[in-house]
């Protein structure tokens, strides 16, 4: 890093605003990388605070827990999107928070994001922001069928709404509690797909391939690399407008950008999330460095090497659906079975209860090809009673 010394692994401490799966993963990278590590998460047991140094079990905007975390760290990242903006800033007055809050809140905000790609020559599905009854009503029609999503606080499909007419619109505007949304034309998808890149303070930028990734009731269920449905020039496009996003407002830290595949062949960007993502979890396997490992990497200031993918690869999602049976009661997915086939990989987050729909864990599957990856993928959703690939 320029002028600036790295923390060097084994001697520093690094925290995370958030103790979730993607926090817990964090976590492991730090520390096999030899740092100590402190979570700060209200949930006493939150899967990241399980398995750090230490937790300090406190709201996200507990001043002197704030505080007490900056005095431990270092260094301090985030490990979800809507962590309040005022934290960020009050740790960035002691200690270097990546990503920085200006970068958070953009990504907080579908209106603020979908600014910041137009302001990066992006190509967003058309739009308009409703945040007002005029807004509602002035709204162009050549936006509907659409969907209204909330601008803030949006996950997994959640905040919602597929719109067909005028008056569905403002039925689901008034569903929404009438809160900003942005309503986006439904547009033609022949693919979803997604990049992860890296930046550092230096502003040195890797990424890591093209990700496909197919979603089941608005969840990831499958992400595939490398993309089948993807060539060579789409895969440059997609990694040229994710690098623009972050580089053009100093993004430090990884960074997730989702694009649809159009049928007509043309590339749209969906949104962006700040941190680590569900779609890059195949990179613990199936890369030499992984998403977790730059995020530490970028945090720290120590180099960042292109993070070559040496092994085609299946990752699956695992959901608290699958810890029931057909009858509703709780049981125990076939692991034995699932690891007895050639090249799974398990990964659980240590969450106590399982619930349908609730992230539990991944299962990443490498193999010597592509279409092995796939046969075995294949091989383990049946075992689970997932889905057939
Ligand atoms: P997550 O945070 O899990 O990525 P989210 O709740 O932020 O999800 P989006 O990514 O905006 O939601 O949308 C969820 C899914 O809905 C997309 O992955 C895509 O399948 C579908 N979708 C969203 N916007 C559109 C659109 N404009 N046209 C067609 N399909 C869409
Ligand atoms: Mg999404």
């Amino acid at each position: 890093m320029s002028g600036v010394k790295p923390l060097l692994p084994g001697q520093a401490t690094l925290g995370v605003m958030g103790g979730g799966q993607l926090g817990r993963m964090f976590v492991h990278a730090a520390q096999s990388l030899g740092y100590r590590t402190v979570v700060l998460d209200p949930d006493p047991q939150s899967p990241a605070g399980l398995v750090a140094h230490e937790h300090i079990e406190a709201d996200y905007l507990d001043e002197a827990a704030l505080d007490r975390l900056a005095a431990r760290c270092e260094a301090i990242t985030t490990e979800f999107e809507n962590v309040p903006a005022q934290a960020l800033e009050r740790l960035a007055r002691s200690r270097p928070v990546a990503p920085a809050g200006a970068a958070v809140a953009i990504c907080q905000d579908r209106a603020a994001e979908k600014a910041h790609f137009r302001a990066c020559e992006v190509a967003c599905a058309p739009y308009a922001v409703i945040a007002s009854e005029t807004e509602l009503h002035a709204v162009d029609a050549a936006l509907l069928p659409g969907i209204l999503k909330t601008a803030r606080m949006g996950y997994d499909g959640k905040g919602q709404i597929r719109v067909k007419t005028r008056e569905e619109l403002a039925a689901a505007w008034a569903e929404l509690k009438r809160v900003p949304c942005v309503l986006e034309q439904l547009l033609p998808l022949q693919l979803e797909l997604s990049v992860i890149v890296a930046r550092n303070a230096a502003g040195e930028i890797v990424q890591f391939p093209l990700q496909q990734n197919l979603h089941r009731d608005g969840i990831l269920a499958v992400t595939e690399v490398p993309a089948p449905g993807v060539s060579a020039a789409l895969q440059a496009e997609a990694s040229a407008a994710a690098a623009r996003i972050a580089a053009s407002i100093g993004y430090v830290g990884v960074l997730c950008v989702e694009f649809f595949l159009l049928q007509d062949g043309r590339l749209v960007v969906n949104e962006m999330a700040p941190r680590p993502h569900n779609s890059g979890h195949y990179t613990l396997d199936a890369c030499e460095v992984s998403q977790f490992e730059l995020q530490v990497r970028a945090m720290t200031g120590l180099p960042l090497r292109p993070p070559r993918l040496h092994s085609p690869t299946v990752m699956l999602n695992l959901l608290g659906d699958l810890w029931f049976d057909a009858a509703g009661q709780l049981r125990t997915p076939a692991w034995d079975e699932v690891l007895a086939l050639p090249g799974t990989h398990l990964h659980l987050y240590g969450k106590a209860s399982a619930r349908p729909g609730r992230k539990m864990g991944h299962l990443n599957i490498t193999a010597a090809s592509a279409d092995e990856a796939r046969r075995v993928a294949g091989l383990a959703a049946a075992l689970l009673g997932l889905p057939a690939l």
